[in-house]
């Protein structure tokens, strides 16, 4: 089976929309503030460095919509930045835990995993030898806010 991976942040469309409208696409305000370090973000899929203004938004990464399509918050740049490199996993969150939890193709969750640093991308190959599996999201362990979603590439 094909395990070539894509990982997409925040869609560049939306982006492009929450930085010209000045809000997101729920209606809160994008709120300037400098980062103290450590914050993902989900625009570039790295990791802050401290001093960058960067926004907290809400974002619904579930494109199937139904129940599991919820909307959570997200650390994004203010501005333009570079975007991320779809084809592989994103560097600044190898180290990092991980809740990751599959979906099927219409949207309803399958049995996820935790993986430890250094082992989420050998994790979601193995999520995806599950032929049901259509994504995986990636979160964050505490809070299990969003930090990108993961496809199968074609
Ligand atoms: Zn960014």
């Amino acid at each position: 089976m094909n395990t070539e991976l894509r990982y997409e942040g925040v869609p560049a469309a939306e982006l492009h929309r929450i930085r010209c409208n000045n809000h997101d696409d729920f209606g809160n305000a994008v709120v300037s503030r400098t980062s103290g370090g450590g914050e993902p973000l989900r625009c570039c899929l790295t990791i802050a460095g401290a001093g960058e203004p960067i926004a907290l938004v809400a974002h619904r990464p579930m494109t199937a919509g139904g129940p599991y399509a919820e909307v959570g918050p997200v650390f994004v740049h203010v501005t333009d930045c570079p975007s991320p490199a779809a084809d592989s996993f994103p560097f600044d969150y190898r180290d990092r835990r991980a809740v990751l939890r599959p979906y099927d193709v219409a949207g309803q969750m399958l049995d996820g995993t935790v993986a430890e640093p250094g082992t989420s991308e050998t994790e979601l190959k193995r999520l995806f030898e599950d032929p049901a599996v259509d994504t995986v999201q990636v979160r964050n362990v505490v809070a299990g806010c969003w930090n990108f979603t993961v496809r199968r590439q074609g």
